[in-house]
Protein backbone atom coordinates (compact mmCIF):
# COMPACT_ATOMS: atom_id res chain seq x y z
CA UNK A 1 0.00 0.00 0.00
CA UNK A 2 1.10 3.62 -0.77
CA UNK A 3 2.55 5.31 2.66
CA UNK A 4 1.14 8.09 2.75
CA UNK A 5 -2.36 6.31 2.39
CA UNK A 6 -0.90 4.07 5.27
CA UNK A 7 0.31 6.84 7.06
CA UNK A 8 -3.31 8.77 6.80
CA UNK A 9 -5.33 5.45 7.83
CA UNK A 10 -2.93 5.47 10.85
CA UNK A 11 -3.76 8.91 12.00
CA UNK A 12 -7.15 8.60 11.50
CA UNK A 13 -7.47 5.36 13.58
CA UNK A 14 -5.79 6.54 16.12
CA UNK A 15 -7.84 9.71 16.13
CA UNK A 16 -10.81 7.75 16.28
CA UNK A 17 -9.40 5.30 19.45
CA UNK A 18 -8.65 8.82 20.79
CA UNK A 19 -12.68 9.89 20.80
CA UNK A 20 -13.51 6.27 21.72
CA UNK A 21 -11.01 7.00 25.02
CA UNK A 22 -12.41 10.77 25.53
CA UNK A 23 -15.74 8.85 24.80
CA UNK A 24 -15.66 6.56 27.76
CA UNK A 25 -13.98 8.67 30.44
CA UNK A 26 -17.05 10.88 29.32
CA UNK A 27 -19.64 8.17 30.05
CA UNK A 28 -17.65 6.24 33.03
CA UNK A 29 -15.01 8.13 35.03
CA UNK A 30 -16.37 6.97 38.24
CA UNK A 31 -15.51 3.38 37.46
CA UNK A 32 -11.99 3.43 36.29
CA UNK A 33 -8.99 5.67 37.29
CA UNK A 34 -10.65 8.91 34.91
CA UNK A 35 -6.65 9.72 35.11
CA UNK A 36 -5.89 6.43 32.99
CA UNK A 37 -8.81 7.20 30.59
CA UNK A 38 -7.65 10.74 29.38
CA UNK A 39 -3.91 9.83 29.87
CA UNK A 40 -5.23 7.09 26.91
CA UNK A 41 -6.76 10.20 25.11
CA UNK A 42 -3.91 12.37 24.60
CA UNK A 43 -1.52 9.21 23.82
CA UNK A 44 -3.78 8.46 20.94
CA UNK A 45 -4.15 11.99 20.07
CA UNK A 46 -0.67 12.24 20.41
CA UNK A 47 -0.11 9.21 17.74
CA UNK A 48 -3.26 10.91 15.25
CA UNK A 49 -0.82 14.66 15.30
CA UNK A 50 2.36 12.29 15.07
CA UNK A 51 0.65 10.83 11.94
CA UNK A 52 -0.70 14.03 10.29
CA UNK A 53 2.80 15.55 10.77
CA UNK A 54 4.70 12.76 8.55
CA UNK A 55 1.78 13.33 6.17
CA UNK A 56 2.63 16.82 5.74
CA UNK A 57 5.23 16.43 2.66
CA UNK A 58 2.28 14.60 1.02
CA UNK A 59 0.71 17.57 0.54
CA UNK A 60 3.69 19.17 -0.46
CA UNK A 61 4.50 21.22 3.12
CA UNK A 62 7.97 19.97 4.15
CA UNK A 63 9.48 22.65 6.37
CA UNK A 64 12.59 20.66 8.07
CA UNK A 65 12.85 18.73 11.15
CA UNK A 66 9.03 17.31 10.35
CA UNK A 67 9.50 13.65 10.47
CA UNK A 68 11.87 14.15 13.75
CA UNK A 69 8.67 16.36 15.32
CA UNK A 70 6.09 13.52 13.71
CA UNK A 71 8.42 10.72 15.22
CA UNK A 72 8.70 12.12 18.66
CA UNK A 73 4.78 12.46 18.85
CA UNK A 74 4.31 9.08 18.56
CA UNK A 75 7.26 8.38 21.14
CA UNK A 76 5.19 10.73 23.46
CA UNK A 77 1.75 8.45 22.39
CA UNK A 78 3.89 5.45 23.40
CA UNK A 79 4.87 6.96 26.43
CA UNK A 80 1.23 8.09 27.44
CA UNK A 81 0.03 4.64 26.36
CA UNK A 82 2.31 2.73 29.06
CA UNK A 83 1.06 5.94 31.59
CA UNK A 84 -2.08 5.08 30.98
CA UNK A 85 -1.92 1.50 31.50
CA UNK A 86 0.03 1.52 34.94
CA UNK A 87 -2.95 4.26 35.86
CA UNK A 88 -5.52 2.21 34.90
CA UNK A 89 -4.57 -1.19 36.22
CA UNK A 90 -3.26 0.90 39.59
CA UNK A 91 0.41 -0.52 39.20
CA UNK A 92 2.75 0.82 41.52
CA UNK A 93 4.06 4.06 40.20
CA UNK A 94 7.90 3.05 40.52
CA UNK A 95 7.23 1.22 37.30
CA UNK A 96 7.55 4.50 35.71
CA UNK A 97 10.88 4.40 36.04
CA UNK A 98 11.32 3.25 32.25
CA UNK A 99 10.27 6.41 31.30
CA UNK A 100 14.02 7.41 31.80
CA UNK A 101 15.93 5.30 29.54
CA UNK A 102 12.87 6.00 26.93
CA UNK A 103 13.16 9.92 27.12
CA UNK A 104 16.90 10.31 26.57
CA UNK A 105 17.19 7.61 23.84
CA UNK A 106 14.60 10.03 22.31
CA UNK A 107 16.38 13.14 23.16
CA UNK A 108 19.70 11.22 22.26
CA UNK A 109 17.66 11.20 18.62
CA UNK A 110 17.05 14.65 18.38
CA UNK A 111 19.82 16.01 19.39
CA UNK A 112 21.28 14.22 16.79
CA UNK A 113 19.10 14.63 13.85
CA UNK A 114 19.05 18.59 14.56
CA UNK A 115 22.70 18.82 14.76
CA UNK A 116 23.64 16.56 11.91
CA UNK A 117 20.68 15.74 9.36
CA UNK A 118 17.95 13.07 9.47
CA UNK A 119 19.65 9.93 9.35
CA UNK A 120 17.28 7.03 8.91
CA UNK A 121 19.15 4.27 10.62
CA UNK A 122 19.78 6.98 13.60
CA UNK A 123 16.08 7.65 13.70
CA UNK A 124 14.86 3.91 13.32
CA UNK A 125 17.15 2.81 15.83
CA UNK A 126 16.49 5.28 18.44
CA UNK A 127 13.25 6.04 18.21
CA UNK A 128 12.24 2.20 17.66
CA UNK A 129 14.64 1.42 21.31
CA UNK A 130 12.62 4.22 22.79
CA UNK A 131 9.14 2.84 21.59
CA UNK A 132 10.39 -0.87 22.56
CA UNK A 133 11.33 -0.09 25.58
CA UNK A 134 7.91 1.14 26.53
CA UNK A 135 5.82 -1.65 24.52
CA UNK A 136 7.70 -4.38 26.33
CA UNK A 137 6.98 -2.05 29.82
CA UNK A 138 3.49 -1.92 28.68
CA UNK A 139 2.94 -5.77 27.74
CA UNK A 140 4.44 -6.62 31.07
CA UNK A 141 2.11 -4.60 33.08
CA UNK A 142 -0.66 -5.67 31.52
CA UNK A 143 0.51 -9.38 31.81
CA UNK A 144 0.52 -9.05 35.29
CA UNK A 145 -3.23 -8.10 35.79
CA UNK A 146 -4.55 -10.02 38.64
CA UNK A 147 -7.94 -9.19 38.21
CA UNK A 148 -9.93 -12.31 37.06
CA UNK A 149 -12.18 -10.20 35.15
CA UNK A 150 -10.34 -8.23 32.67
CA UNK A 151 -7.06 -10.85 32.78
CA UNK A 152 -7.72 -12.98 29.57
CA UNK A 153 -8.12 -9.90 27.59
CA UNK A 154 -5.28 -7.70 29.38
CA UNK A 155 -3.33 -10.95 28.44
CA UNK A 156 -4.34 -10.35 24.89
CA UNK A 157 -3.67 -7.19 24.80
CA UNK A 158 -0.10 -8.00 26.65
CA UNK A 159 0.33 -10.52 23.90
CA UNK A 160 -0.33 -7.95 20.87
CA UNK A 161 2.13 -4.96 22.88
CA UNK A 162 4.79 -8.19 22.49
CA UNK A 163 4.07 -8.28 18.81
CA UNK A 164 4.61 -4.58 18.29
CA UNK A 165 7.78 -4.90 20.23
CA UNK A 166 9.01 -8.00 17.87
CA UNK A 167 8.07 -5.48 14.90
CA UNK A 168 9.73 -2.27 16.43
CA UNK A 169 13.15 -4.74 17.02
CA UNK A 170 13.07 -6.49 13.19
CA UNK A 171 13.02 -2.73 12.17
CA UNK A 172 16.24 -2.55 14.51
CA UNK A 173 17.01 -5.19 13.35
CA UNK A 174 17.35 -4.71 9.44
CA UNK A 175 19.09 -1.24 9.63
CA UNK A 176 21.85 -3.38 11.33
CA UNK A 177 21.84 -6.03 8.87
CA UNK A 178 22.31 -3.85 6.06
CA UNK A 179 25.26 -1.20 7.07
CA UNK A 180 25.51 -0.38 3.28
CA UNK A 181 22.19 0.99 2.96
CA UNK A 182 21.04 4.64 1.80
CA UNK A 183 20.73 6.38 5.22
CA UNK A 184 18.48 9.10 3.54
CA UNK A 185 15.52 6.40 3.21
CA UNK A 186 13.80 3.80 5.18
CA UNK A 187 12.58 0.92 3.49
CA UNK A 188 11.39 -0.42 6.64
CA UNK A 189 8.43 2.55 6.84
CA UNK A 190 6.06 0.79 5.02
CA UNK A 191 6.21 -2.74 6.95
CA UNK A 192 5.93 -0.61 10.56
CA UNK A 193 2.81 1.21 9.11
CA UNK A 194 0.88 -2.07 8.04
CA UNK A 195 1.97 -3.57 11.63
CA UNK A 196 1.01 -0.61 13.38
CA UNK A 197 -2.36 -0.14 11.59
CA UNK A 198 -3.22 -3.77 12.42
CA UNK A 199 -2.41 -3.33 16.53
CA UNK A 200 -4.39 -0.42 16.67
CA UNK A 201 -7.12 -2.36 14.96
CA UNK A 202 -6.61 -4.97 17.94
CA UNK A 203 -5.01 -2.92 20.59
CA UNK A 204 -8.18 -0.30 21.35
CA UNK A 205 -10.91 -2.97 21.15
CA UNK A 206 -9.13 -4.85 23.65
CA UNK A 207 -8.88 -1.65 26.31
CA UNK A 208 -12.33 -1.22 25.39
CA UNK A 209 -13.38 -4.86 25.84
CA UNK A 210 -11.62 -4.69 29.34
CA UNK A 211 -13.78 -1.21 30.53
CA UNK A 212 -16.71 -3.16 29.66
CA UNK A 213 -16.15 -6.61 31.12
CA UNK A 214 -14.94 -4.50 34.44
CA UNK A 215 -18.19 -2.70 34.10
CA UNK A 216 -19.96 -5.89 33.87
CA UNK A 217 -18.31 -7.66 36.74
CA UNK A 218 -19.26 -4.56 39.14
CA UNK A 219 -22.59 -4.79 38.35
CA UNK A 220 -22.60 -8.41 38.78
CA UNK A 221 -21.21 -7.12 42.43
CA UNK A 222 -23.87 -4.87 43.09
CA UNK A 223 -26.93 -7.38 41.86
CA UNK A 224 -25.17 -10.18 44.37
CA UNK A 225 -23.54 -8.34 47.18
CA UNK A 226 -25.34 -6.79 50.21
CA UNK A 227 -24.01 -3.04 49.81
CA UNK A 228 -23.26 -2.94 54.05
CA UNK A 229 -21.39 -5.77 54.81
CA UNK A 230 -20.29 -7.17 51.57
CA UNK A 231 -21.85 -10.29 51.67
CA UNK A 232 -23.88 -12.37 49.16
CA UNK A 233 -27.11 -11.03 49.46
CA UNK A 234 -30.72 -12.74 49.51
CA UNK A 235 -30.95 -13.12 45.65
CA UNK A 236 -27.67 -15.29 45.90
CA UNK A 237 -28.61 -16.68 48.82
CA UNK A 238 -31.48 -18.32 47.97
CA UNK A 239 -30.56 -19.49 44.14
CA UNK A 240 -27.59 -20.97 46.25
CA UNK A 241 -29.66 -23.07 48.33
CA UNK A 242 -32.18 -23.77 45.82
CA UNK A 243 -29.39 -25.19 43.65
CA UNK A 244 -27.68 -27.12 46.63
CA UNK A 245 -30.72 -28.64 47.65
CA UNK A 246 -31.71 -29.89 44.53
CA UNK A 247 -28.17 -31.32 44.29
CA UNK A 248 -28.33 -33.34 47.69
CA UNK A 249 -32.22 -34.47 46.67
CA UNK A 250 -30.83 -36.04 43.44
CA UNK A 251 -27.90 -37.38 45.61
CA UNK A 252 -29.62 -38.36 48.60
CA UNK A 253 -27.39 -36.19 50.89
CA UNK A 254 -28.16 -33.97 53.38
CA UNK A 255 -28.18 -30.46 53.50
CA UNK A 256 -28.02 -28.07 56.62
CA UNK A 257 -28.60 -24.28 56.27
CA UNK A 258 -28.29 -21.76 59.73
CA UNK A 259 -30.48 -18.73 60.01
CA UNK A 260 -28.74 -16.21 62.40
CA UNK A 261 -29.92 -13.62 64.26
CA UNK A 262 -28.27 -10.73 66.36
CA UNK A 263 -29.67 -10.38 69.73
CA UNK A 264 -31.47 -8.00 71.02
CA UNK A 265 -30.06 -5.36 68.44
CA UNK A 266 -33.05 -3.30 68.12
CA UNK A 267 -31.10 -1.83 71.67
CA UNK A 268 -27.83 -0.95 69.59
CA UNK A 269 -29.73 1.77 67.28
CA UNK A 270 -32.08 3.15 69.81
CA UNK A 271 -29.23 3.63 72.29
CA UNK A 272 -26.26 4.06 69.87
CA UNK A 273 -28.00 5.71 66.69
CA UNK A 274 -28.40 3.88 63.50
CA UNK A 275 -24.66 4.23 62.29
CA UNK A 276 -23.81 2.64 65.62
CA UNK A 277 -26.18 -0.14 64.13
CA UNK A 278 -24.68 -0.38 60.95
CA UNK A 279 -21.34 -0.34 62.32
CA UNK A 280 -22.62 -3.35 64.52
CA UNK A 281 -24.05 -5.41 61.55
CA UNK A 282 -21.19 -5.17 59.49
CA UNK A 283 -18.45 -6.06 62.04
CA UNK A 284 -20.93 -9.27 62.93
CA UNK A 285 -20.75 -9.65 58.86
CA UNK A 286 -17.16 -10.09 58.77
CA UNK A 287 -16.86 -12.17 62.27
CA UNK A 288 -19.46 -14.58 60.62
CA UNK A 289 -17.07 -14.25 56.86
CA UNK A 290 -14.17 -15.28 59.45
CA UNK A 291 -15.54 -17.96 61.31
CA UNK A 292 -16.50 -19.50 58.36
CA UNK A 293 -14.42 -21.91 55.89
CA UNK A 294 -14.07 -22.06 52.14
CA UNK A 295 -17.22 -23.50 50.53
CA UNK A 296 -19.64 -22.16 53.23
CA UNK A 297 -21.56 -19.76 52.06
CA UNK A 298 -22.36 -16.53 54.48
CA UNK A 299 -25.32 -14.10 53.32
CA UNK A 300 -27.10 -11.32 54.46
CA UNK A 301 -31.19 -11.85 54.20
CA UNK A 302 -32.65 -8.67 55.92
CA UNK A 303 -32.13 -5.90 58.66
CA UNK A 304 -30.15 -8.36 61.34
CA UNK A 305 -30.60 -11.42 59.95
CA UNK A 306 -27.88 -13.82 58.10
CA UNK A 307 -28.30 -17.18 56.23
CA UNK A 308 -24.94 -20.11 56.28
CA UNK A 309 -25.17 -22.68 53.62
CA UNK A 310 -22.66 -24.99 54.88
CA UNK A 311 -20.35 -26.52 52.57
CA UNK A 312 -20.31 -29.91 54.79
CA UNK A 313 -24.17 -30.15 56.73
CA UNK A 314 -22.53 -33.13 58.97
CA UNK A 315 -20.22 -30.07 60.92
CA UNK A 316 -23.19 -27.71 60.54
CA UNK A 317 -23.69 -27.45 64.09
CA UNK A 318 -19.87 -27.54 64.56
CA UNK A 319 -19.64 -24.39 62.52
CA UNK A 320 -22.83 -22.92 64.14
CA UNK A 321 -21.22 -22.96 67.57
CA UNK A 322 -18.34 -21.30 65.86
CA UNK A 323 -19.86 -18.32 64.18
CA UNK A 324 -21.70 -17.99 68.17
CA UNK A 325 -18.56 -17.88 69.58
CA UNK A 326 -17.22 -15.36 67.44
CA UNK A 327 -19.91 -13.07 67.95
CA UNK A 328 -20.03 -13.07 71.09
CA UNK A 329 -16.09 -12.41 71.59
CA UNK A 330 -15.92 -9.19 69.06
CA UNK A 331 -15.52 -5.63 71.21
CA UNK A 332 -17.16 -3.20 68.36
CA UNK A 333 -15.96 0.55 69.07
CA UNK A 334 -18.43 2.85 67.56
CA UNK A 335 -18.76 6.69 67.20
CA UNK A 336 -18.54 8.29 70.33
CA UNK A 337 -15.71 6.15 72.31
CA UNK A 338 -18.32 3.34 72.90
CA UNK A 339 -17.32 -0.27 72.64
CA UNK A 340 -20.15 -2.46 72.77
CA UNK A 341 -20.64 -6.22 72.52
CA UNK A 342 -23.68 -8.56 71.27
CA UNK A 343 -24.80 -12.11 70.96
CA UNK A 344 -26.30 -14.12 68.43
CA UNK A 345 -29.03 -16.88 67.94
CA UNK A 346 -28.93 -19.74 66.22
CA UNK A 347 -31.60 -21.87 64.38
CA UNK A 348 -30.06 -24.80 62.47
CA UNK A 349 -32.48 -27.00 60.05
CA UNK A 350 -31.50 -30.03 58.16
CA UNK A 351 -32.51 -32.20 55.40
CA UNK A 352 -30.66 -35.90 55.92
CA UNK A 353 -31.61 -37.05 52.30
CA UNK A 354 -32.24 -33.72 50.62
CA UNK A 355 -35.93 -34.34 50.73
CA UNK A 356 -38.22 -31.71 51.11
CA UNK A 357 -38.42 -28.00 49.51
CA UNK A 358 -36.46 -25.32 49.82
CA UNK A 359 -39.45 -23.09 51.68
CA UNK A 360 -39.68 -25.91 54.47
CA UNK A 361 -35.88 -25.84 54.97
CA UNK A 362 -35.97 -22.36 55.87
CA UNK A 363 -39.13 -22.38 57.83
CA UNK A 364 -37.50 -25.06 59.74
CA UNK A 365 -34.67 -22.92 61.02
CA UNK A 366 -36.25 -19.87 61.46
CA UNK A 367 -38.60 -22.34 64.20
CA UNK A 368 -35.37 -23.50 65.63
CA UNK A 369 -33.91 -19.95 65.71
CA UNK A 370 -37.48 -18.49 67.15
CA UNK A 371 -36.56 -21.27 70.03
CA UNK A 372 -33.06 -20.12 70.37
CA UNK A 373 -34.69 -16.45 70.98
CA UNK A 374 -37.11 -18.47 73.79
CA UNK A 375 -34.03 -20.22 75.58
CA UNK A 376 -32.49 -17.13 76.33
CA UNK A 377 -31.08 -16.34 73.19
CA UNK A 378 -27.00 -16.41 72.39
CA UNK A 379 -27.11 -20.20 71.68
CA UNK A 380 -28.04 -23.08 68.83
CA UNK A 381 -31.34 -24.64 68.84
CA UNK A 382 -31.45 -27.40 65.84
CA UNK A 383 -34.00 -29.57 64.08
CA UNK A 384 -34.01 -31.89 61.46
CA UNK A 385 -36.26 -33.07 58.86
CA UNK A 386 -37.37 -36.64 58.05
CA UNK A 387 -39.21 -37.15 54.91
CA UNK A 388 -41.89 -39.54 55.76
CA UNK A 389 -41.64 -37.57 59.83
CA UNK A 390 -41.69 -33.66 59.66
CA UNK A 391 -39.41 -31.88 61.70
CA UNK A 392 -37.83 -33.18 64.62
CA UNK A 393 -38.54 -31.44 67.74
CA UNK A 394 -35.97 -28.54 68.88
CA UNK A 395 -33.06 -29.52 70.55
CA UNK A 396 -30.86 -26.92 72.21
CA UNK A 397 -27.19 -27.08 71.94
CA UNK A 398 -26.04 -24.20 74.75
CA UNK A 399 -23.23 -21.99 74.42
CA UNK A 400 -19.97 -23.46 75.90
P1 LIG B 1 -34.29 -10.07 69.00
O1 LIG B 1 -33.25 -10.42 69.97
O2 LIG B 1 -35.64 -10.67 69.41
O3 LIG B 1 -33.95 -10.41 67.62
O4 LIG B 1 -34.52 -8.52 69.11
P2 LIG B 1 -34.06 -7.44 68.07
O5 LIG B 1 -34.09 -6.12 68.74
O6 LIG B 1 -32.76 -7.82 67.48
O7 LIG B 1 -35.14 -7.57 66.92
P3 LIG B 1 -36.10 -6.56 66.24
O8 LIG B 1 -36.65 -7.30 65.04
O9 LIG B 1 -37.09 -5.98 67.19
O10 LIG B 1 -35.18 -5.39 65.75
C1 LIG B 1 -34.43 -5.44 64.60
C2 LIG B 1 -33.96 -4.04 64.32
O11 LIG B 1 -32.99 -4.02 63.27
C3 LIG B 1 -35.07 -3.13 63.85
C4 LIG B 1 -34.50 -2.36 62.69
O12 LIG B 1 -34.64 -0.97 62.84
C5 LIG B 1 -33.05 -2.71 62.72
N1 LIG B 1 -32.43 -2.74 61.39
C6 LIG B 1 -32.81 -3.43 60.30
N2 LIG B 1 -31.96 -3.22 59.27
C7 LIG B 1 -30.99 -2.37 59.73
C8 LIG B 1 -29.83 -1.77 59.13
O13 LIG B 1 -29.48 -1.99 57.96
N3 LIG B 1 -29.08 -0.95 59.90
C9 LIG B 1 -29.44 -0.68 61.21
N4 LIG B 1 -28.65 0.12 61.91
N5 LIG B 1 -30.51 -1.22 61.77
C10 LIG B 1 -31.30 -2.05 61.07
MG1 LIG C 1 -34.66 -10.06 63.25
MG1 LIG D 1 -32.60 -9.56 66.30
Amino acid sequence: MHGGTLIFINALLSFLSSFAFLFAYWIQPRLVPPRSLLCWCIAYLSFAVGFAVLMLPAFDIEPPGMPLFGNLLIDVGAALNFVAIVLYLKRPRSELWVLLPAALLALIEAGYVLSHFENMRVMVGLGCAARGILTVAAALALWQCNDPSRRPVARLAAAIHGVWALMLLSRIAWWLFNPAAEVTFDPTTAFGLTTRLVLTCAITPCFLWMLARQLDAELLRYASRDTLTGLANRRVVWEQGQARLTQAARQHRAMALLIIDVDHFKKVNDGWGHAAGDAVLAAVARALAGAASDGDLVGRIGGEEFLVLPAHPGAALALAERLRAAVAGLQIAVEGGAVLRCTISVGHAETRDGSGAWQRLVNEADRALYAAKQGGRNRVVSVAITASQGADGGAAVAPA
